[in-house]
C-alpha cells in the first residue's frame, strides 16, 4: 500500500476495530509449533551462520542480538496479521504474562506479550520472548487459569530456549530475513497463503529453516509451565481442562484439520501427564480477575463478526452468574451500544457503572471514550483529565487521552503526555503515530513524516518508512540536526530493507 502522500495523520486509534482478515475458520494451531517444508536435506552445516540459534546455553547469540531479532520479527509480525493497539487489552496481557514471568526460573529475561486479533485458536513464541496469544484462543478460556496455563507453557518455551535449540539456518540468514522468515513461518499455520509465502522465502534465502516443537519440548513446556502457573497462584488444573477443550473443539475438522495438529497433537498421553501432576496440588478455588472478564469482553465485541449474537450472549449474561459476572455483561453492552453508535445508550450504561463502581478505571474510560466517539470532544478531554489525576500512573487512559487533546486542537498538551509516557508504552506503533499527528498539526511536515517513517518501521513496513523519510527530505522547515538524522535513519532503513531482501 502506498500511503506516503498521507500529510495529515488520521489517528486510528479505533477503539472497536475489526480484524483485517476475518477468519474463515477457526484453524486449530496448538501453541505455535511448525509444520515445516523438508525440502532440501543438503545443509552445509559449515555455513550455519547468524543467526546462529544452535546452542543452548545463549551463548552464540548475544543478548542483544536476540533483542535485535526479536524485534524484527515483531515487526514482520505487524505487517502480516493485525496486533492489537488498544492499550487497555495491552496492558492487561503484559501484566498477566509478567506476573507468570516473574515466577519462571528466569525472572529477570525480557517479555513482550500481545494480543493477536484473530479468531484462529493459537498462541506462539517468538525469538526475544515475543509472546503472542490470539483472540480466538482468549475467547476459547473460560477461567483466567486457563489463559495463565497458555501463557505460562509459551514462557516455559523460551526459558527452555526451544526455539533456539530447534531452529536451523543454513546458509547467510540476515536478522531481518531470519525474522521475516521465522514470521512467515509462524503465520503460515493459520493461512495456506502465508505458508506458500513462507515456502517462497525459503527457497529465495537458499534456507532450510528447521523448527519443529518436538514432542520433549511440549512436554518440557508443560511440566515448566504448570510449575510458573501454581507459583504465580492460577490453578494448575486448568492446564489439563484447556487441553480437553482444545482436543476437543479439533473434532470439528474432520478431515480438514491443519498440517499442525497431525504433526503435534495434543496428545491423550500429554493431558494425562498434565493431569496427573496437576492433582499433586492442593485444591483450591480460584477467582477470575475482574480485568480478565472485561479484557475478554472487550476483545469479544471487538472481533465479532455477529454483533447481534454477541449483544445475545451479554444479555443472557445480566441475568446469570455472579454480580461480577453480570456487571461486565453490562459493560459488553455499553460497548456494542458505542460501536454500532447508540452513544446515548452507552452514556446511560457507562455513567451508572462509574458510579457504582467509581475506582473502576475500565468503566470511567469507557465513558470518556463515549465523549470522544460522538465528537463530545469538550466532553471527553474534561473526563479524561479527571482520570488521569485519579489514575495517573495508566498509560492506556493517556493514549486515549492525547487522542482526544488532538482531536480537540490541543497539540501542545498532546505533546507534552506523549513525551511523559513510559519506555514500553513507547515502543507501541500508536506512540509513532500520534507524535506525527502532533507535529502535522503543528504544521510541522518534515517532523511528521519523519515519526511516520518510525511508526511504518514499527508496523513492519520497511518500504513505507523509506518513502516517508524521502518525504520529509523534501519538506520545508528542515534544518541542519533534523537533516543529519534523516540521512542517518534513511540509510538505516535501506540496509535493514536490503538485509531483508524484500523490495516492499
Ligand atoms: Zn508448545
Amino acid at each position: 500500500m502506498f500511503k506516503a502522500t498521507i500529510i495529515t495523520v488520521s489517528i486510528c486509534l479505533t477503539f472497536i476495530s475489526m480484524p483485517q482478515q476475518a477468519a474463515e475458520q477457526n484453524t486449530i494451531t496448538v501453541f505455535g509449533g511448525l509444520p515445516l517444508p523438508s525440502t532440501d536435506k543438503q545443509i552445509d552445516s559449515n555455513k550455519i551462520n547468524l543467526p546462529d540459534m544452535g546452542d543452548s546455553s545463549g551463548t552464540l547469540i548475544s543478548p542483544a542480538e536476540e533483542k535485535e531479532y526479536g524485534e524484527a520479527f515483531f515487526r514482520s509480525l505487524h505487517s502480516q496479521i493485525l496486533i492489537n493497539q488498544d492499550a487497555e487489552i495491552q496492558s492487561y496481557i503484559q501484566a498477566t504474562g509478567e506476573k507468570l514471568v516473574a515466577n519462571s526460573d528466569a525472572p529477570s529475561h525480557p517479555f513482550h506479550f500481545f494480543v493477536v486479533m484473530e479468531n484462529d485458536i493459537n498462541a506462539f513464541a517468538g525469538p526475544g520472548g515475543y509472546v503472542g496469544v490470539n483472540a480466538g484462543l482468549i475467547l476459547l478460556t473460560e477461567v483466567e487459569s486457563e489463559l495463565a496455563s497458555v501463557m505460562g507453557h509459551e514462557i516455559g518455551h523460551v526459558t527452555q530456549r526451544h526455539l533456539f535449540r530447534a531452529a536451523e539456518a543454513s546458509g547467510r540468514l540476515s536478522i531481518p530475513s531470519a525474522a521475516a522468515t521465522l514470521a512467515a513461518i509462524l503465520l503460515g499455520t493459520q493461512s495456506p497463503a502465508m505458508g506458500q509465502a513462507a515456502i517462497m522465502a525459503i527457497q529465495a534465502g537458499n534456507v532450510q529453516f528447521q523448527i519443529d516443537f518436538t514432542r520433549e519440548n511440549e512436554e518440557e513446556a508443560d511440566r515448566v509451565g504448570m510449575q510458573i502457573l501454581a507459583l504465580s497462584k492460577y490453578d494448575p488444573r486448568s492446564m489439563p481442562i484447556f487441553f480437553e477443550r482444545l482436543q476437543q473443539s479439533t473434532r470439528f475438522y474432520g478431515q480438514a484439520i491443519p498440517e499442525f495438529l497431525r504433526t503435534h497433537p495434543v496428545t491423550a498421553s500429554r493431558i494425562s501427564d498434565t493431569r496427573g501432576r496437576a492433582e499433586t496440588y492442593p485444591y483450591k478455588q480460584y477467582a477470575d480477575s475482574l480485568a480478565y472478564l472485561l479484557t475478554k469482553a472487550k476483545i469479544r465485541v471487538m472481533t465479532s463478526i455477529n454483533l447481534e449474537d454477541t449483544s445475545k450472549y451479554f444479555q443472557a449474561n445480566l441475568n446469570q452468574g455472579t454480580i461480577e459476572q453480570r456487571t461486565v455483561a453490562r459493560y459488553g453492552l455499553g460497548l456494542i451500544a458505542i460501536k454500532t453508535e447508540k452513544y446515548k445508550e452507552a452514556e446511560t450504561i457507562f455513567q451508572e457503572l462509574t458510579r457504582q463502581y467509581p475506582e473502576q478505571s475500565q468503566y470511567v474510560a469507557a465513558l470518556a471514550r463515549t465523549a470522544l466517539d460522538s465528537r463530545n470532544y469538550k466532553n471527553a478531554v474534561s473526563r479524561y483529565q479527571k482520570l488521569i489525576e485519579q489514575f495517573p500512573d495508566n498509560d492506556p487512559i493517556k493514549i486515549e487521552y492525547i487522542n482526544a487533546l488532538l482531536k480537540a486542537g490541543k497539540t501542545e498538551q498532546a505533546k507534552d503526555i506523549l513525551l511523559s509516557l513510559n519506555a514500553k508504552t513507547k515502543l507501541l506503533p500508536i506512540y509513532w503515530q500520534s507524535l506525527a499527528q502532533v507535529y502535522s498539526n503543528m504544521n510541522q511536515p518534515a517532523e511528521s513524516h519523519r515519526f511516520l517513517a518510525e511508526y511504518y518501521y514499527a508496523m513492519g513496513e520497511t518500504y513505507n518508512a523509506i518513502l516517508q523519510i524521502r518525504l520529509a527530505q523534501e519538506s520545508k522547515g528542515l534544518n541542519f540536526q533534523l537533516s543529519s538524522i534523516l540521512s542517518e535513519r534513511l540509510s538505516f532503513f535501506i540496509n535493514q530493507q536490503q538485509e531483508a531482501g524484500t523490495n516492499h
